[in-house]
């Protein structure tokens, strides 16, 4: 399966791109999560995202196209993978379709989790996640055990205004992608309000797996 999950930030994706992984058993590719790595460890490639990045603006196009071309030509990716957070951008959706027609390889499906703006800004700010295990929390909607909350961390780019304006670029710069995939056929939506656990079945329902 070679499939991307799109959705406004705060959707849920990485929390079902981790669920999802495990069943069907395919590589998770977060360019979100790349590009943290890559400023955590200081690398010329993290230097170039981080204020992008920490101000909620989209890392340009060139940087995070080349990042993940080199990503899904490596071996794990031969049969399948999880995008999340890539494609962004037309000229990004663009990219990866002539890399993926250069090897032979299509993709089988988007599926776009869709939330209402009115929600994103409290899923966004509650968000937590355990640097020990990788698991996102909420707060209020899915609060941590005692035993592990002192040790959660927020997202530099989790605070409000940040978020407002990854919202924004959402609205302008990612959503043009998703009459480019409708337009193929392979776009399927989904409800993400809910539970993680509801978000999943429906998910599984779409993609029939
Ligand atoms: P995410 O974890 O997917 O919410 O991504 C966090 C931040 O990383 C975004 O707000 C952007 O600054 C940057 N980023 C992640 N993926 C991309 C992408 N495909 N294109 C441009 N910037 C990205």
């Amino acid at each position: 399966m070679r499939m991307i999950l799109v959705g406004p930030p705060g959707a849920g994706k990485g929390t079902q791109a981790a669920r999802l992984i495990t069943l069907l058993d395919i590589p998770h590719i977060s360019t979100g999560d790349m590009l943290r790595a890559a400023v955590k460890e200081g690398t010329e490639l993290g230097k170039q995202a981080d204020a992008f990045m920490k101000r909620g603006d989209l890392v340009p196009d060139d940087v995070v196209i080349g990042m993940v071309i080199e990503r899904i030509s490596m071996e794990d990716c031969g049969s399948g993978m999880m995008l999340d957070g890539f494609p962004r951008t037309r000229p990004q959706a663009e990219a990866l379709g002539v890399a993926l027609e250069q090897a032979g390889l299509a993709l089988d499906s988007v599926v776009l989790i869709e939330v209402p703006d009115g929600s994103i800004v409290s899923r966004i700010v509650g968000r937590r996640s355990d640097p020990k295990t990788g698991r996102i929390y909420h707060l209020e909607f899915d609060p941590p055990a005692e035993d592990v909350v002192d040790r959660l961390v927020q997202r530099k780019d989790d605070t409000r205004e940040a978020c407002v304006a990854r919202l924004r670029k959402y609205h302008s710069e990612t959503a043009p992608i998703i009459p480019f995939y409708d337009a193929l056929g392979i776009l399927r939506r989904v409800d993400g309000v809910g539970s993680p656990d509801e978000v999943t079945e429906r998910v599984r329902a779409a993609l029939k797996v």
